[in-house]
């Protein structure tokens, strides 16, 4: 687990991903992500949104709230069906997830292959909330997916937009999990994002078929477009016994991770089970044909794809070490050098470059130590471009770019540098 602990030192260290409540001892599940975290996160966040509603004429967005009636929860057959098989060693009391193999192989191969288990028992993954001030105080949950609150919202989206169907709505939350074995970094939380999309079709097994299989060659091409390798992802279907309660049919996209193989999104064919449950119908506004519509979703982890995008990105280069993000993803798209610090005439000059494509582009500073320095700490943040101003910036105006990955060097004029960057993202 070299590589993981690694990355899980760069991301402190370097202000990407904190433990929760770290100075009280942590909290297990639970991550605060940092002034470069947030950065990296949103971005793949704005991408995804970027490509699933503002792209697209047949999707529209959603932010539901995280707490709902409990009566959703019911409906929705996760208070009776949410559930993990929970057993533990006999010998150390360890608990685990029964439908997990390998974990309870490496486990008992821990105590010399003679490890016994409890039967399996179910536990609940919602976690509960009590709302109000006085007794009885009201009992619901932090919600286990965000997806119910686009169910409940679907009518309120089709009457008051112009929607038809086939149509999707999208949405980005938290969803909180009682995890039997949060770990692996951020890879299984308690509290943790996801970015989902429903889409409403009519009940077709033809149509529903090709739908799904749109669905999930599009999500995967969208991971492969912001550079992860495609040699280390793959789908991997469910076999029926480990599929949800509500799902006909899913598939995920798996990363592999130096864990093994992992799950970071599911496609499922949720059929009508959701509408239905709600006792939601669609109207169609020419025939006026009454139908529950089926549900093909496409179910992203941000924080997983936050995970892989950086695991993907770690490379230990034998003088550095570089993220080699997307500069779409990168947190932070150009650092800006001053050559020297003590030279007022290049601080002057850096200082305006820096203005210039601050408002523009989210852009570092740094005028600590020599140059090589400050490209090694640039590189270990994934920043794709430098800029150093030096004393033939005075001269001809222009100043040095640096790339990333190549190290190569170009010579660029002031006034060219925004249209410069502005290209270079787009392509
Ligand atoms: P697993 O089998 O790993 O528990 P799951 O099949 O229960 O995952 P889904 O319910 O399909 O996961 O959730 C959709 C997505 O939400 C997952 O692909 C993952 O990216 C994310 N997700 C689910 N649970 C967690 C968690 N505990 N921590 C972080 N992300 C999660």
């Amino acid at each position: 687990m070299g590589m993981m602990d690694d990355i899980t030192a760069l991301a402190k260290r370097r202000g990407f991903i904190y433990p929760g409540s770290e100075i009280y001892g942590g909290i297990t599940g639970f991550w605060d992500y940092g002034p470069l975290g947030v950065e990296l996160k949103n971005n793949i966040k704005r991408q995804w949104w970027q490509a699933m509603v503002y792209e697209r004429e047949d999707v529209v967005g959603l932010d539901a709230a995280i707490v709902m009636n409990p009566a959703v929860w019911e409906a929705s057959g996760h208070v009776s069906g949410f559930t993990d098989p929970l057993v533990e060693c006999k010998t150390c009391h360890k608990r685990f997830r029964a439908d997990k193999p390998e974990q309870l192989e490496q486990h008992t191969a821990a105590h010399d292959g003679k490890s016994e288990w409890t039967n399996a028992k179910k536990f609940n993954l919602l976690t509960e909330v009590l709302l109000g001030i006085t007794e009885p105080k009201e009992l619901t949950y932090l919600r286990g997916e965000i997806t119910q609150g686009v169910f409940v919202n679907f009518k309120n989206v089709v009457d008051s937009t112009r929607v038809k169907i086939p149509f999707g709505i999208a949405q980005i939350g938290k969803a909180f999990r009682n995890e039997i074995t949060p770990g692996n970094f951020t890879f299984r939380s308690r509290e943790f994002e996801q970015m989902e999309l429903e889409y409403f079709i009519k009940p077709d097994e033809k149509e529903g078929q090709k739908i799904f299989k749109y669905w999930k060659e599009d999500r995967m091409k969208w991971y492969v477009s912001l550079g992860m390798t495609k040699t280390k992802l793959r789908f991997r279907e469910h076999e029926p016994d480990e599929r949800a309660h509500y799902a006909q049919k899913a598939e995920d996209i798996e990363y592999e991770a130096p864990f093994g193989w992992s799950e970071f999104e599911g496609i499922h064919h949720r059929g009508d089970w959701d509408l239905s449950r709600h006792k939601l119908t669609y109207t169609d506004s020419q025939s006026n044909e009454v139908y529950t519509p089926w549900v093909i979703e496409t179910s992203g982890g941000v924080d997983r794809a936050t995970l892989f995008f950086l695991v993907d990105a770690y490379v230990q280069e034998e003088k550095r070490i570089v993220l080699k993000l997307h500069p779409k993803l990168a947190p932070v798209k150009v650092a800006v050098f001053p050559l020297v610090a003590n030279k007022d005439t290049i601080i002057g000059k850096a200082k305006e470059v820096y203005a210039v494509l601050k408002k523009k582009f989210v852009t570092a500073w740094d005028d600590r130590g020599n140059i090589g320095k400050r490209y090694l700490s640039q590189d270990e943040v994934g920043t794709p471009w430098c800029v150093t101003i030096d004393y033939d910036t005075l001269e001809s105006d222009t100043v040095t770019v640096r790339d990333r990955d190549t190290t190569k060097q170009d010579r660029v004029n002031v006034s060219k540098l925004v249209e410069y960057f502005s290209s270079k993202l787009e392509e």
